[in-house]
């Protein structure tokens, strides 16, 4: 009757695996929130998007983006 035991140890590593497959995502969601600089692509922090929750720069690229845009408007 090993070939059962054998089974049900097959079953039960099979259903670890998948709770740690399962509790990675869960881990990796928070990634999703954690957004990436649109231009330098380096994480921005995380007070910036608690403050501007549509920040798609980090606080330096914003700055420089908004005074290119600044000189653009200018310019026209
Ligand atoms: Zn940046």
């Amino acid at each position: 009757m090993s070939d059962v035991v054998d089974r049900a140890n097959d079953l039960v590593q099979q259903r670890l695996d998948d709770e740690m497959a399962r509790r990675h995502r869960d881990v990796e969601k928070p990634l999703v929130i954690h957004r990436f600089c649109f231009d330098c692509e380096q994480p921005i922090p995380a007070e910036r998007l608690a403050s501007i929750q549509s920040a798609k720069r980090c606080v330096e690229c914003q700055a420089l983006f908004e005074e290119q845009e600044a000189i653009r408007a200018g310019r026209r």
